[in-house]
């Protein structure tokens, strides 16, 4: 075989089809976030307003988080050393898995390098610790659990994206026996719609299922101290396993699993992706800590960021752009073409100095290709003024967005 001839073939298919990813290269300015300097591929700089990062609240520039690692870093060094079994489980580590487990009212929680091992790492060993079991996930559920699943070697069933009535079809529909898992999440991220986590339960409850709530998109950003939708909905007792990062609202990196001591204690010694890599450095360990504690305790900045999520939609829909809105602090704009969207987003950073990077296939169906904006506490009037009317000026004069004012959502 020739392999570079595969290779090239490979990524002519991506450019064909407009969803060959170009990375933006950018330079957040700690103090200034939005803002960012943006190093074009000739080497040259400009700065920018970054509207689609995941630093929801603006905690990755926080006083008392920096202060937190810088301290870490300082007392303990850089790296943990090990695996959590070989040297590598710290008093970072331990205090921020209590923090978390407090945070979701659960016994227990469990460390991993990201969201994304956590869902894919504890969903495909649960079958190890349930033989037989069978896992029902919603049909948008994010790659990490659906890899989780996908290769877990058990049963899945797919049901219809929050179709309450397929679940229990597909429910009804198996040995009630056999032992049952439902895997959700709270916020789908890319329509920014909320799963119907109190009528799963109910399902669940009924027919003996565990359920299983990705709460990445709301940790920090919903309920009375930041533990989620099911925080905000008096719910928690209610989830046996939640997911959560440390990377979006927290604003450093990481993930976990808050369950039951027992059913942490089996995933700690069951799941390789828990098993063989290194912990989380301590000062990453130490500012999630900081992070998570701080946002139980002051919810200025969830409402801050409620409100400024509000004001865009409003300001967007002013607009007549065809935005979807299900009541949560994520805005998508559809523009329904992978080409016009890569054209829309790179007129907005050339010619505004917007950074809202585009949506394609696989990360959303085809056609519906988006800019997807993730306003925050940090975004202000300024920011929020000059999006406005650079967004006015491009859907009004330019064909390119013109496919928006085609395509009616919700
Ligand atoms: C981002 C995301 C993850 C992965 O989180 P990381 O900590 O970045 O790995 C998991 N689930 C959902 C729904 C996400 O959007």
């Amino acid at each position: 075989m020739n392999f570079d001839t595969k290779l090239d073939e490979a990524i002519a298919r991506l450019h064909e089809e407009g969803r060959y990813r170009t990375f933006i290269d950018i330079k957040r300015e700690r103090g200034d976030f939005p803002h960012a300097l943006w190093k074009r591929p000739d080497g040259s700089e400009r700065q920018v307003t970054v509207w689609c990062s995941n630093d929801y609240l603006g905690m990755g520039q926080h006083p008392v988080v920096l202060d937190a690692m810088h301290e870490a870093i300082d007392s303990a060094g850089a790296g943990s050393g090990g695996t959590r079994n070989i040297s590598g489980t710290t008093v970072y580590h331990k205090i921020l898995e209590h923090e978390l487990a407090d945070l979701h009212g659960k016994e227990a929680s469990l460390l991993f390098s990201s969201a994304y091992i956590a869902n894919d790492a504890t969903l495909s060993t649960m079958p190890k610790l349930f033989p037989g079991l069978i896992i029902y996930s919603d049909e948008l559920n994010h790659a990490s659990m659906i890899e989780g699943i996908r290769r877990n070697g058990g049963q899945k069933r797919i049901f219809r994206h929050n179709n309450l009535a397929h679940l229990r079809e597909l429910l009804e529909a198996d040995d009630p026996a056999a032992p049952k898992l439902i895997a959700f999440e709270s916020i789908y991220s890319m329509d920014g719609d909320f799963g119907p986590i109190e009528a799963i339960c109910d399902l669940a409850d009924e027919f003996s299922a565990l359920t299983y709530c990705d709460e990445v998109h709301a940790v920090g950003m919903y309920g009375p101290r930041g533990g989620g939708v099911a925080d905000r909905d008096r719910l928690l007792h209610r989830l046996d396993i939640v997911n959560g990062t440390l990377a979006k609202a927290y604003g450093v990196m990481g993930g976990y699993i808050a369950s039951s001591s027992k059913f942490c204690d089996a995933i700690r010694s069951y799941a390789p992706g828990f098993i063989f890599t290194t912990s989380l450095p301590p000062a990453v360990a130490a500012g999630a800590a900081a992070s998570v504690a701080y946002l139980k305790r002051n919810g200025e900045l969830r409402k801050l960021h409620q409100t400024r999520a509000n004001i865009l939609k409003l300001r967007l829909k002013g607009l007549g752009l065809p935005i979807i809105d299900y009541g949560s602090h994520i805005v998508p704009v559809i523009v329904g073409d992978p080409v016009h969207t890569k054209k829309v987003s790179d007129m907005l950073l050339e010619g505004y100095g917007i950074y809202v990077q585009p949506i394609n296939f696989p990360t959303v169906p085809r056609g519906t290709e988006r800019l997807r904006f993730t306003p925050s506490p940090v975004h202000g009037a300024n920011e929020m003024d000059n999006l406005i009317n650079a967004v006015e000026d491009l859907w009004s004069h330019c064909t390119y967005a013109q496919p928006c004012r085609a395509i009616s959502m919700i």
